[in-house]
């Protein structure tokens, strides 16, 4: 560790957060576990209010029906998904490639507008560890000071209840968290019926529902800040999102500096470390924009509540452009790329949706049988065929197949099941026989079988290349 992030303070030499070391890294490579301290404030007001209702839209999703789906569902051995009351298939799958698209080119805009926003607001990692996990840390083990305290000294019967108890309610919430996960896979009614079963026939969910727990519990008890740090790439794109112009949150060095713990002396920054202590990983904002920053506001309130107590503005520490922070200017932030990373979500979005609302209601495909091409018997050449209809939507339907009528006198087919009834989702496929006498075969023409839904008007037209000899 460089002598330069060794600092007196009290008395005595402590690690401060540089540019150049990960903090919660020490320099013999283990960790530095981070205690950071709790605030209170507007920011916190804001931030625990949307955490509060993303937790009520993660757990609930799974619970509201549209269409006799849950709003959210994947059902993996079906090959099916339901979102939001429309209903894919495996064969929908390439509409995910315009979905991602769309939403990656909008968290691009978002970020080039308000940097990590995402990360500090709505990334799931963030809601549980600092709405959830740290809330309930700091409840049990007490203030940062004491969790300090207690975590350097030995074991005794207060350091054992306190732990034990907090690992307890963490084990309870990863399985609970699990199996919200879960049922987003498993309908929510099946998912509460099983478990009371135990894993016996749902060894499958069971082993993946145990791996995730135990990958949860790992994560928010012991790994926490580093899987933003060291894991999540997307800290790693934003500095390639960012610029100048972009609204983040940073320390205003032109009205801080020169830091001075005389309140009356030198810039407004009185060096009291306190924004450092709430950051969650281990960052000193007042060193400039750094990947580590998840853009949690902690310090923004920290430093605000500093301000109020010494008698100076709020807003030290503050959501502002860099160029703002630097030189005192502010621009539009109405930017170049912001305009292509809209054009390109709104491309993304608008492929999928346009391709969502024209989707047919049914798939209807035709293929040759596999072996020979065709058969002579009785003076008639017969091509065997293979009918493959699926049902895309979430009502029953009936479809009706017969050859398309000016081919109809050329060819004749023989449809086993001219009417097909398909439950909801439901797949068939049945053979179809096309027949021609060899006597009006001159070479190989092309025929067509029509096949339509009466309910929506929906109709598909499937061509065969009939072969003979
Ligand atoms: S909380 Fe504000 S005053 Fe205190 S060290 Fe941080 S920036 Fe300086
Ligand atoms: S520097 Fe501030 S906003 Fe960034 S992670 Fe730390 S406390 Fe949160």
């Amino acid at each position: 560790m460089s002598s330069t992030n060794l600092k007196k303070r009290g008395g005595v030499e402590k690690r401060r957060p540089d540019l150049d070391t990960l903090y919660s890294v020490n320099a013999d490579g283990s960790r530095n576990m981070l205690h950071p301290a709790d605030v209170k404030g507007r920011w916190q007001v804001r931030v625990n209010l949307f955490w509060g209702v993303l937790l009520l839209i993660y757990a609930g999703l799974p619970w509201i029906q549209i269409g006799g789906h849950p709003a959210v569902h994947f059902d993996i051995p079906g090959r099916e998904a339901h979102l939001f009351g429309i209903s894919f298939t495996n064969q929908d799958f390439y509409l995910m490639f315009f979905v991602l698209t769309g939403i990656g080119f909008a968290l691009f805009s978002i970020t080039a507008l308000f940097g990590r926003v995402w990360c500090g607001f709505a990334c799931p990692q963030t809601v549980f560890m600092e709405g959830v996990f740290r809330r309930i840390e700091r409840w049990i083990e007490g203030p940062r000071n004491a969790r300090i305290r207690r975590n350097a000294g030995p074991w005794n019967f207060d350091k054992v209840w306190r732990k034990g108890l907090k690992n307890g309610i963490y084990v309870f919430l990863v399985l609970l968290i699990t199996n919200i996960f879960l049922s987003y896979f498993i309908p929510v009614r099946e998912l509460i019926r099983v478990i009371p079963e135990g894993p016996g026939e749902h060894m499958a969910a069971f082993g993946w529902m145990l791996f995730f727990s135990v990958i949860g519990f790992i994560n928010f008890a012991w790994f926490r800040e580093q899987t933003c740090l060291i894991i999540c790439p997307y800290g790693r794109l934003q500095s390639a999102l960012v610029d100048e112009d972009t609204i983040v949150i940073g320390y205003d060095g032109r009205r801080g500096e020169p830091r001075s713990l005389r309140k009356d002396e030198g810039g407004d920054c009185i060096d009291c470390f306190r924004c450092v202590e709430v950051c969650p990983t281990g960052v000193d904002i007042r060193n400039g924009l750094q990947m580590e920053c998840v853009g949690c506001t902690r310090c923004i309130d920290a430093c605000d509540d500093v301000m109020r107590k010494i008698g100076k503005p709020e807003g030290l520490v503050r959501y502002d452009s860099r160029r703002a922070f630097e030189t005192g200017e502010r621009k539009s932030f109405l930017r170049p790329r912001l305009f292509v990373y809209l054009f390109f979500g709104l491309l993304g979005l608008t492929v999928a949706t346009v391709t969502v609302s024209r989707r047919a209601t049914f798939q209807a495909n035709v293929l040759r049988a596999r072996g020979m091409p065709y058969t002579i018997a009785d003076g008639r050449i017969r091509n065997l065929l293979n009918l493959h209809l699926q049902n895309k939507q979430d009502r029953p339907m009936v479809l009706k197949i017969e050859p398309e009528t000016e081919t109809a006198g050329q060819v004749e087919f023989l449809i086993p099941q001219p009417r097909v009834q398909l439950e909801p989702m439901q797949d068939l496929e049945f053979p179809v026989f096309a027949y021609v006498d060899q006597d009006n075969y001159h070479g190989a023409f092309t025929a067509a079988l029509v096949v339509s839904d009466s309910l929506s008007g929906d109709s598909k037209r499937l061509e065969i290349t009939f072969r003979g000899p």
